[in-house]
């Protein structure tokens, strides 16, 4: 009974134990599983953090995004409009620029010296006739070299007549074309002397240009005491034939200067020319027209005309080379003198208008003593000029 019962109580103890244990089995079981439970939970959590973490980056990129594609939107719509304007912009420039053409194939068309193409037939009509007589006369071409290095008054010995003044005018018609015209000048059509005073200057350059450029040529009165800044001006300037004359040394009033001083502003001139361009001006025009009896005596001593003018389109008080072109082309004529100053940027810029248009109206620019020649006029030392009509 005692081992029974010692059975039993051990039998009850080993199923308690066993109990206890399965008891602690179970408790670590709701345990593990708890864990389990929990790490789930945790990696549900976690998951669901990333989830959210991810939809918060993705929110974030999409609104970049979209505020990307605003701004692009806003940029590109503002490019498409600027090109909208350029293209507005471009087809107006385009219609002008074909606008200014048509106008400036009008403009070529109408400033075509048309009747240069006859002068030029004339001058190689006058060359053949020059040739013919040269053939017949070997003293003729010295004749021209001496109209061409020497001044207005050994012209005027050519054009005096045997038989007197009267027949002058008539015989240098007829003379002069064939012997003293190298430039195929019509005296019987209207021809002009554009004249430029004060310089010579930068401005000389662009004048003397045009004028080559059109056959045409100029009277430059100059100042002495810009001789010797000037010496390639001065000679390009004779170089295509254009006329050199005298303004004086330093542009000073000689109607109001002792008789020494107004010596001196004549010879001074002429020995500057002659030392240093082998040159000796004719002409004589006197600062501000202003002369006296006792001016235009030196002057005859001096055996200078002078000249004046009939053409004043103030160039160097308006400075506007529209102006400038308006003011000639309104009152141009034949026999005129016009005066100018190859001082302005303005006047050089008329000139360049004017030079062909003036000759597409028909005139002859020609320089004081060729347009006097021409016209058969001859220049008496101390004697004051206008024009040839004046
Ligand atoms: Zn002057």
């Amino acid at each position: 009974m005692i081992v029974y019962a010692k059975i039993s109580e051990v039998t009850k103890s080993l199923e308690n134990t066993t109990k206890n244990e399965q008891a602690i089995e179970e408790q670590e079981v709701r345990v593990y599983e708890s864990r389990s439970v929990y790490q789930k939970q945790k990696r549900v959590e976690e998951k669901q953090r990333k989830r959210k973490s991810r939809r918060r980056i993705m929110l974030i990129i999409s609104i970049f995004v979209i505020l990307a594609g605003i701004l692009c939107g806003v940029v590109l719509a503002d490019t498409m409009n600027a090109s909208h304007n350029t293209v507005e912009i471009a087809s107006a420039n385009a219609q002008y620029v074909k606008h200014t053409m048509i106008t400036a194939v009008g403009q070529v068309a109408e400033k075509i010296p048309w009747n240069a193409f006859s002068l030029l037939l004339d001058k190689l009509d006058n060359e053949k006739q020059e040739e013919k007589q040269e053939l017949n006369d070997p003293s003729h071409s010295d004749a021209v070299d001496k109209i061409e290095n020497d001044t207005g008054s050994s012209s005027n010995d050519l054009l005096e007549t045997p038989n007197g003044i009267e027949q002058t005018t008539t015989e240098s018609a007829i003379i002069a074309p064939k012997i003293e015209n190298p430039y195929g000048i019509d005296p019987s059509k209207p021809m002009i002397a554009l004249t430029f005073d004060d310089g010579p200057s930068k401005h000389t350059w662009t004048i003397v240009s045009a004028l080559q450029q059109h056959n045409a040529r100029a009277t430059f009165f100059l100042v002495g005491n810009r001789i010797a800044n000037y010496q390639a001006a001065i000679d390009f300037t004779l170089a295509n034939h254009n006329e050199v004359a005298s303004h004086s040394f330093s542009h000073a009033n000689l109607a109001k200067c002792a008789e020494e001083e107004i010596l001196t502003q004549i010879q001074s001139v002429d020995e500057a020319l002659q030392s240093q361009h082998e040159y000796t001006p004719t002409l004589f025009r006197v600062p501000y027209g202003e002369r006296n009896e006792q001016v235009l005596e030196f002057l005859r001593e001096q055996g200078k005309p002078v000249i004046g003018w009939s053409v004043d389109p103030r160039d160097w008080d308006v400075q506007d080379k529209d102006k400038i072109v308006k003011h000639v082309l309104s009152h141009v004529k034949d026999g005129d003198i016009v005066l100018m100053h190859d001082l302005y940027k303005p006047t050089a810029d008329a000139v360049v208008e004017l030079i062909p248009e003036l000759q597409k109206r028909g005139y002859q620019l020609v320089t004081v003593s060729e347009l006097f020649q021409y016209k058969g006029i001859p220049l008496e030392p101390g004697a004051y000029y206008y024009a040839t009509w004046k």
